[in-house]
């Protein structure tokens, strides 16, 4: 009986602990600068939607506190809405404000990580943006090649095969990843691009926004025209020269600068 006890009052006493541990992170989070009152719940989306509009930058892990919130939103049918959308908007920018001209010199640029290939699958064995990224680690897991195909992305992907439009891969990855890079791309389906372009020794000391940037302007002195990029970092995106258009994918897991 005793022992019964004893185990029945330390149960309680860890869920004593870890309530108030979830009351002390509410508590802090009860009011704004302004005296608005919000929930945890309220703190972590307005957290994820500043990261999305670029207000909130260079940040190394996800706040602690909103983890979980995170966590629940990469595996979420809202993020895979808010993708889709994105991958829509593309489509409709092909239609609507490109006049290809199908002589081979309409692009189109896609990032890789978590823009054609899922990296959610690593994340949510390494702390879900909570962990300061473990670059030897991560790319351990993408020489196993096991990246999930994002299906929105390859929807659009098929679309600009279909209409001509040249695809170019351009990633932050690294040259000796090439190999798994290209077999994890065609195992999920993804082939058919004009070139994949990666970061190389004379690259490493580069910022990937610089990189890509460097990219895009070989690209259009080779006489392409970009009539869009889609990337799930600003540094994918942002910088000169630029593409007709941009599109920017929901990713609060990491920045990339
Ligand atoms: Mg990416």
């Amino acid at each position: 009986m005793a022992k019964k006890l004893g185990i029945f009052f330390a149960i309680f006493c860890i869920l004593l602990t870890s309530s108030f541990a979830d009351w002390n992170i509410l508590k802090e989070y009860k009011t704004t600068n302004s005296g608005l009152k919000i929930s945890l719940k309220n703190y972590c989306e307005s957290w994820r939607m500043n990261v999305e509009l670029h207000n909130i930058r260079d940040y190394v892990v996800v706040p602690q506190e909103c983890v979980s919130y995170i966590a629940k939103y990469m595996t979420s049918t809202q993020y895979k809405v808010d993708s889709e959308r994105t991958i829509d908007e593309c489509i409709l920018h092909l239609s609507t404000n490109c006049i290809l001209e199908n002589d081979g010199k309409d692009a189109w640029i896609f990032d890789i990580d978590d823009t054609l290939l899922s990296t959610i699958p690593y994340y949510k064995q390494n702390g879900f943006g909570g962990n300061k990224l473990n670059v030897t680690s991560l790319e351990d897991w993408i020489s196993q090649g096991k990246g999930t195909a994002l299906d929105h992305s390859m929807k659009l992907f098929n679309h600009l095969k279909e209409l001509g439009v040249k695809i170019f891969l351009v990633s932050s990855r690294k040259e000796h990843l090439r190999s798994p890079t290209i077999d994890n791309l065609v195992h999920v389906g993804f082939y058919g691009w004009t070139s994949l372009i990666l970061r190389g020794q004379e690259d490493e000391c580069k910022s990937a926004q610089g990189f890509k940037a460097e990219v895009r302007s070989k690209l259009i002195s080779k006489g392409y025209r970009i009539w869009g990029i889609v990337g799930d970092q600003w540094s994918s995106i942002e910088g000169l020269p630029s593409a007709k258009r941009t599109f920017k994918l929901p990713n609060p897991l990491y920045y990339v600068a």
